[in-house]
């Protein structure tokens, strides 16, 4: 089935077409998309089109549930998709603009020990048209004026491993930096990943340099292979192999993703031994407390420990910084929201 939502301008314009409508239609219906509207809304095509495309798939997403954090500038979406299945998205303030974390799968099939989005394993890959929905219906919630683009940045970080979805995820991309699009540069935009190898050489190829960020999460093979199954197949020298040749393709320097779990990798020793597989790799370390999980059995790190763990690290020339845990009140951590939806649901 082809949604409109998924459609780029070409796509619309052989559609219009068929429909005996002029080419430049399609630049408007896509702009009005782009920006959350509904068919009906569409002020300047006409009823009888309006009518037409409100007979075809639209493919739209919907605010169902919005939490606003009481401690810092973030608000949570849980997004209804028109199968009726949720994702979630997370829209954060900072000083420079707003930053949208978007979900790329319905659920997620890495494994990831302490992660709830993959608790029941994958439901389904979202479409680019569900990608940009989500954007397209948090900017409309938070807009003040009707040409207002609220959003400068872009992470993919919700649920889902993105180069497990690859094809939806590339084409997304070059539609969201398009300037028919919202024109965000690629250097805006991060894309998080538990380390897919042969993903990360074909990402690097695609004249598409986002920053690309890895979930590293353990110094060794050993312990990453527990928290991160995927390191069985992609064990960590060919992840940073990789990551190097990214680096190098595309001039960005890497983000290295490290969730601080009690006991298990934030001791002195662990440090130690971090920086010196990180030596000589052009990256910044992010350290995150874990977000306690109920359903599994890991606890994050303390506030305190994460700072000194950061100052562990920088006594050995190591760039790292302590994220501020966005949004724990909220259940800020991959998966968490859909997962209590879906428990008190019955889902
Ligand atoms: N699949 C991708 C992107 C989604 S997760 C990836 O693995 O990178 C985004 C980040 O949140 C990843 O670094 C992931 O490991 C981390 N994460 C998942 N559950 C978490 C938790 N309970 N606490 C802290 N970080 C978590």
């Amino acid at each position: 089935m082809s949604y409109l939502m998924d459609m780029d301008i070409p796509e619309l314009e052989r559609l219009l077409k068929n429909m005996d409508e002029p080419s430049f239609r399609a630049k408007q219906v896509y702009s009005w998309l782009q920006r959350g509207a509904t068919i009906d809304e569409m002020s300047d095509i006409p009823k009888n089109l309006r009518a037409e495309l409100n007979k075809l798939p639209l493919g739209s997403v919907k605010i169902f549930k919005e939490f606003k954090s009481s401690k810092t500038d973030a608000v949570k979406y849980l997004f209804l998709l028109e199968d009726g299945e949720f994702v979630e998205g997370v829209l954060m303030r900072y000083r420079h603009g707003y930053t949208m974390c978007l979900s790329t799968q319905i659920g997620c099939r890495m494994g990831c020990a302490f992660c709830a989005s993959t608790l029941n394993g994958l439901v389904r890959n979202l479409r680019p048209g569900e990608l940009l929905g989500q954007i397209a219906a948090a900017e409309r919630n938070n807009r003040v004026s009707e040409n207002q683009r609220v959003l400068s940045n872009i992470v993919l970080m919700g649920s889902g491993e993105p180069l497990d979805n690859y094809e939806n995820i590339i084409a997304f991309l070059k539609r969201v930096t398009s300037p028919d699009g919202l024109g965000i540069s690629p250097r805006n935009i991060s894309l998080s990943t538990c380390g897919l190898v042969p993903k990360i050489y074909r990402l690097m190829e695609e004249s598409l340099p986002v920053t690309l960020c890895i979930s590293l999460h353990a110094h060794n093979d050993a312990l990453r292979s527990q928290l991160v199954p995927v390191n069985r197949q992609y064990p960590i020298p060919m992840v940073l192999n990789a990551v190097k040749a990214y680096i190098k393709k595309t001039g960005r320097r890497a983000i290295i993703e490290y969730a601080l779990i009690d006991k298990l990798n934030d001791g002195p020793a662990d440090a130690a031994s971090l920086a010196k597989l990180l030596k000589g790799i052009n990256c910044h370390i992010n350290l995150i407390p874990l977000n306690n999980v109920p359903e599994r059995n890991l606890k994050g790190s303390s506030r305190k420990r994460a700072m000194e763990f950061a100052s562990w690290l920088a006594a050995e020339k190591t760039s790292a910084t302590v994220r501020r845990s966005l949004g724990t009140d909220i259940e800020g951590a991959c998966g968490q929201l859909r997962q209590r939806h879906l428990d008190e649901n019955g889902g």
